[in-house]
Formats: structure tokens, sequence, C-alpha cells
């Protein structure tokens, strides 16, 4: 357990929005997590799945939920996750993030958050915030945006940062059904960085190997890089749900004081 007022950091593998309803191995792991952490005095989620011309942060004191995706069963589009939001944090998050960012009072949750969220969180008491990402800028400028927030986490706040480290659905073949060799292997290499603490390398993830394939946008590796930068010194970077499937990377780290 950590100590009293210092949350740890999560980065989640979400993939397909049916993970919020199904139970397997992923979703059980979410459901272990949620319950072994310290309850979170509010939670600061960045997804895949906003993004933004510049950078926004989630305003409203009842966000409403997003079915921000296609072709998935109805029982899907019809849930709900109505944690409330934190209109005070919002505003202190713009603040801490500086650039001009702005409380967006309109925004919900999208699925990489709330799918998540409902197998971590059922509950849904704890209020839930997110942050946007701008796709324009680079990972550079999205560590030093995510190193301003990193004062949240002694004050109760869980940063959930929900991504894909390999995120690329359309080099997929169902009639092979088997992960390509360069999925496997982008996701060796950025867990080898990880664990070797170099973070230089992994902002510059479009010059990685096999990148083009394995992070051909850049929107699903994003969140990594907000919850890497949320490390300290001395955290303890533990690796779960470590699969690759349809060449997306459910791997998840939790960042936590050792
Ligand atoms: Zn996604």
């Amino acid at each position: 357990m950590p100590a009293a007022g210092c949350m740890p950091v999560l980065f989640i593998g979400h993939g397909s929005p049916m993970n919020a309803i199904e139970h397997n191995a992923w979703s059980d792991a979410w459901r272990l997590v949620g319950a072994a952490l310290p309850r979170p005095r509010a939670i600061l989620c960045v997804s895949a799945h906003w993004q933004t011309d510049g950078t926004r942060v989630t305003g409203s004191r009842q966000p409403v939920t997003l079915h921000d995706f296609q072709g998935f069963p109805p029982e899907l589009s019809q849930l709900r996750y109505l944690a409330p939001g934190d209109p005070a944090l919002a505003a202190r998050v713009t603040e801490l993030v500086g650039e001009h960012a702005v409380i967006d009072q309109e925004r919900g949750l999208d699925h990489g958050a709330w799918g998540v969220l409902l197998p971590m969180f059922p509950a849904a008491d704890v209020p839930v915030l997110q942050l946007s990402l701008d796709p324009s800028r680079d990972g550079v400028w999205h560590y030093r945006i995510a190193q301003r927030l990193n004062r949240l986490r002694d004050d109760g706040v869980l940063l959930l940062c929900t991504g894909n480290i390999v995120h690329n659905l359309t080099r997929f073949d169902p009639q092979t059904n088997t992960t390509a060799a360069w999925a496997l292997r982008f996701r060796d290499h950025v867990l080898t960085l990880v664990r070797s603490g170099d973070h230089a390398a992994l902002m510059q993830f479009r010059s990685l190997p096999d990148a083009d394939l394995a992070a051909p946008t850049p929107e699903h590796f994003l969140p990594l890089l907000y919850a890497l930068a949320n490390g300290r010194q001395g955290d303890k970077v533990t690796v779960f749900n470590d699969d690759v499937i349809a060449n997306v990377a459910m791997t998840s780290l939790l960042i936590d004081i050792v």
C-alpha cells in the first residue's frame, strides 16, 4: 500500500470497448487493481479518445457517458458511468497545465475512460475528470505537460492514462488470426525502455523501429508518456495484462512507490 496521500499512477491498455462488460483476464485484472488501490479523492483520466486542438479539461459537475464507437451490441451503448465531476479540481488542473488550457463544460467521459473505470471503480462514486490530448504536439511536449501534474499524486488524485502501446486495427488479418512480429517487437522494445527508464527515447517514439506500424497515429501511445512522466525516484513499475491481441497491446503499468 502506498503511503497516505501519495497515489500510484496507472497506464491501462484498454483495447476493445467490450472489455467494459466482458469478464476476461484483462478486465478481471482491472477489477483487482481497482480494489487494491487506496481510495482516490478524484481520478484524472488521459484517454486516447479525446483529441482536441489545444488542451481541454472536463469541468462538468456531472459528465455524461459518451458512446464514441460503432458496431458494438446495444447493451454497450445503453451503459452509463455516472461518476460526478469536480469543477474545482478542473480549474486547478488547467492552472497546473498552463498552455492556455481551457475548461470544457460540455464534454463527457469517452469509452477509453469509462470502459476501464466501470470494472475498476464500479460504484462510480469517485469524481472523474478528463484531460484532452492535442495530437499536433510531439512527445516531448506531452511529457513536459504531464510532469506538471505530478503534485496531484500528493492530493489523492489518481492519474489514469488509457491507450495502447501497440494499436493498429487496419493490419490485422482475421484469416490468420496471428499477432504480427512487428507488434511484439515494438511492445518488447518499449517495455525495455520503460524498465531502463529511457524516457527520452520514448518521447521520440515515432522514431523507434516498427513505430510506423505499431503506433501509426500517436493518440493511443501518448497516454503512456503521461504515466511515465508522473513516476518518481524510487517508484516501482509493475507490468500486467502484457498481451498483444489483434495487433493491440493490452500491456498495462502500475507505477507506485515501493
Ligand atoms: Zn482506444
